[in-house]
């Protein structure tokens, strides 16, 4: 093996063994020792002359020296890659989460804006929504349908319930989805109130005279808003005397829900319209978070069960609740009316159960007064 050759082969067993982390400085210092030991040793074997021995020496310490700047190179490349790799990594990751948290700052900002809009859109669609319904309420554009309820048993008509309309003007017959937002709110929840008891009541007494004891009973929806300060109270009675419709042929319903979440604030003027002699019914029962304290409180006549339970009558829970209902109604000597009865299976079924009326589109939809007038003179079938 030549002398080159052996220095390089010592060099690169020596290399093998340096740390990853050797330092510039430390480096050259290796490979100055390296070469100065394999110059020494190969000498010693070769026997070398003096010049010879320089040349060896010379020629050694400069191929460990290329060896180590070669290492020392690598070794920069190296972590400067790695440097730059992390650089950019870091770079890339605070770029990553600096896009994250400004495109979430950003959705969240553009969100809450829409809200924001939305919120005042709806507030602004809802004021002019009041201000054209104050309007209606005076241009008559307002008016009652009718929906007949039948007697599971003789299949007559026993009573109507009153329904808001709007004949708008641009937009057609509108059920109260479309407004009763605005008909309910501190603004009209008075005014448009008072127009549905009275039309209501002026209604029932045209019946009444017509159709004596036969006439059907005048069901009327109202809002919790619409009690609480006497004012209902007040007017109900007014236009009882008024109109010598008997108290007995009016009554009113409150949703479950209302009921459920407003119970103390009506409480006085419920008891009042119960010592009036109106009738006071339980609308859309079973949805008002089973709170039936407002039973033991109040004397209730009827109840409506929902018309969730009676679609969903083929299911079995649905079924099961529906005849808990009815029978905490019947124990409760309660009328038990099913609305939203839409098919002949489902009026078989709430008989089964034992409600005592019915009420839905397969029997009636609600209607102009004159439809119900010409259908409560038609014999019963
Ligand atoms: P509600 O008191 O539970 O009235 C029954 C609703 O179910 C009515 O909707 C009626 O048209 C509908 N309906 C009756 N039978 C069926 C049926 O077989 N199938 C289906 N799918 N629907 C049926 P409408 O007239 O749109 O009234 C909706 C709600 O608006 C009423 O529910 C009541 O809570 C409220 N409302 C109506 N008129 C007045 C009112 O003068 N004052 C107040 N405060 N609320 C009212
Ligand atoms: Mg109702
Ligand atoms: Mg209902």
């Amino acid at each position: 093996m030549s002398v080159a050759a052996a220095a390089v082969k010592a060099l690169v067993t020596i290399a093998a063994d340096l740390p990853d982390d050797v330092d510039p400085e430390g480096a050259r210092r290796v490979a100055a020792a390296v070469a100065a030991t394999v110059a020494a040793d190969v000498i010693a074997q070769a026997k070398l002359t003096d010049e010879a021995a320089a040349k060896v020496s010379r020629a050694t310490a400069l191929a460990a020296e290329a060896a180590a700047l070669a290492a020392l190179a690598a070794a920069s490349i190296a972590e400067i890659a790695a440097g730059t790799a992390e650089e950019s990594a870091s770079v890339v990751t605070g770029a990553t989460d600096r896009t994250e948290l400004a495109s979430a700052l950003a959705v969240q900002s553009t969100s809450r804006v829409a809200e924001l809009a939305l919120r005042r859109v709806s507030q602004l669609r809802l004021s002019s929504l009041v201000l054209e319904l104050r309007r209606a309420l005076d241009e008559a554009e307002l008016l009652l349908h009718y929906q007949p309820m039948y007697s599971v048993d003789s299949g007559e008509i026993v009573a109507v319930e009153a329904l808001l309309r709007w004949q708008h003007p641009s937009r057609g017959l509108l059920l109260p989805a479309a407004f009763l937002a605005a008909a309910e709110g501190p603004h009209l929840v008075a005014p448009v109130g008072d127009w549905v008891i009275e039309t209501a009541i002026a209604q029932a007494t045209q019946w009444q005279r017509a159709h004596g004891d036969r006439a059907p009973l005048m069901w009327v929806n109202i809002s919790c808003d619409q009690l609480g300060r006497r004012h209902l109270v007040g007017v109900i009675e007014r236009l009882l005397t008024e109109s010598d419709l008997p108290p007995g042929r009016l009554g009113v319903e409150i949703t479950e829900r209302q009921l459920a979440i407003r119970v103390d604030d009506v409480a006085a003027d419920l008891l009042a319209l119960h010592e009036l002699g109106v009738a006071l019914a339980v609308d859309d029962f079973g949805t008002g978070y089973a709170s039936l304290d407002y039973l033991r409180r109040f004397t209730f006549n009827e109840i409506k069960i929902d018309r969730s339970f009676v679609s969903g009558l083929e299911d079995r829970t649905d079924r099961a609740v529906t005849a808990s209902i009815v029978a905490l109604g019947r124990a409760l000597d309660l009328t038990v009316v099913a609305e939203g009865v839409e098919t002949q299976a489902q009026f078989d079924q709430i008989k089964e159960l034992g409600c005592h009326v019915s009420q839905g589109y397969l029997h009636h939809r609600p209607a102009p007064p004159q439809t119900i007038s010409d259908l409560l003179h038609q014999p019963t079938t």
